[in-house]
């Protein structure tokens, strides 16, 4: 049999990559990601390679059924240099996590976007739609718009096997989440990646846009999009103690740049401190707060500090293997052991 395999990939646009794809077949396919062999692809039109040595090499990474395509898979690919080596559009390989310690849930907010108005589904052609409040987790054709292809993204995913745990519409008209978890770093971007590219190929069924900006109905009073992300490690799901989330989550606060700089484009349009946000300058982390930068879930608490933390500043747009490279960096720059956490406790006491 002659399988189809989209073979995917991020190109080298800054600040933000885009997906690109295109199509293998295979003889006699057997449907596994050993047997997908590494391929090639003209890094001159991508802006990952100058004209003159253009060949950049796609390894395949993480491979699925292609919920849509008679014989098909998806294929997602790390980018290598033509001498073997990561390229540097590569945030996969920056994610250092090979024992899958790290659990990551991420939640992805987008609009769905009128590429002719160039506004959100639910917004007319002139004006605005009535102001956010009742699109929330809405029901209705005057609340909820694009239903039908957000359903379809969801049953492709699922048909995928990609671990798709819900979705919501959001606070703007044309705004909807989708929430995707993975034991592992790298298996959670791989699974985001495949989701926006399934959600983008829908999208051209019905001649709708996926707007992944983090702010595209700019300063007006309208919801920006988040990719808020969950993520834990061994200590963290086992800690019992405040101590130690009061040390890993300190350790967040030296490094706030570092971390904007991989949360997405123009964040700052986003993290005002309204519209459930922190100020960009600013570093915070509380219980329960959804107006901090990390969020330490109620449930986390509840279960004796035992659990996950939300760092709730990444946006829409950034790339969710940057996003969680740069946190299990900080995580584990931290050493938390029993009694240094009973220190600290001590000492916060
Ligand atoms: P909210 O909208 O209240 O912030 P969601 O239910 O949309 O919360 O998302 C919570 C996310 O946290 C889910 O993606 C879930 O998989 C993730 N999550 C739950 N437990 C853990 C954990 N131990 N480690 C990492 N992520 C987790
Ligand atoms: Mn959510
Ligand atoms: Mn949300
Ligand atoms: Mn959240």
């Amino acid at each position: 049999m002659a399988a189809k395999l989209e073979y995917i990939w991020l190109d080298g646009y800054k600040p933000t990559q885009s997906l690109r794809s295109k199509t293998k077949i295979e003889k006699d396919f057997s449907g596994k990601l050993e047997d997908c062999p590494n391929w090639s692809f003209d890094g001159s039109s991508t802006e990952q390679a100058p004209g003159g040595s253009s060949d950049c090499i796609l390894k395949p990474v993480f491979i699925c059924k292609d919920p849509q395509r008679k014989d098909g898979y998806l294929v997602m690919c790390e980018v290598l240099t033509s001498d073997g080596k990561a390229h540097p559009s590569n945030g996969r390989a920056l994610i250092d996590d090979n024992d899958n310690d790290f659990w990551f849930g991420f939640e992805q907010e987008y609009f769905l976007w009128n590429p002719e108005t160039n506004k959100p589904l639910g917004f007319p052609v002139n004006g605005y739609p009535a102001p956010q409040g009742q699109y929330y987790c809405s029901v209705g054709a005057q609340n909820a718009f694009g239903r039908h292809i957000v359903e379809e993204h969801l049953d492709a995913c699922l048909d995928a096997s990609l671990n798709v745990e819900g979705i919501n519409s959001e606070v703007a008209a044309g705004q909807w989440e989708f929430q995707i978890f993975a034991k592992g770093a790298k298996e959670a971007g791989d699974q985001i990646w495949v989701a926006r590219y399934l959600l983008e190929r829908i999208g051209e069924k019905f001649n709708v846009s996926i707007n992944w900006h983090c702010k595209p109905l700019g300063t007006l009073d309208w919801n920006g999009s988040g990719m808020h992300a969950n993520f834990s490690n061994t200590t963290l799901r086992t800690a019992g103690s405040q101590g130690a989330y009061d040390k890993i989550c300190e350790a967040f606060r030296p490094v706030v740049k570092e971390h904007i700089e991989v949360y997405g484009a123009d964040n700052e349009k986003r993290l005002t401190g309204k519209h459930e946000t922190a100020s960009i300058y600013d570093f915070s982390y509380g219980i329960s707060d959804r107006g901090a930068s990390i969020r330490i879930p109620l449930a986390t608490v509840e279960r004796g500090w035992k659990g996950y933390l939300e760092d709730r500043r990444p946006n829409s747009a950034a790339d969710p293997y940057k996003v969680a490279a740069r946190i299990i960096k900080t995580v584990k720059s931290v050493a938390v052991n029993d009694n240094s956490a009973v220190a600290l406790e001590a000492e916060l006491a």
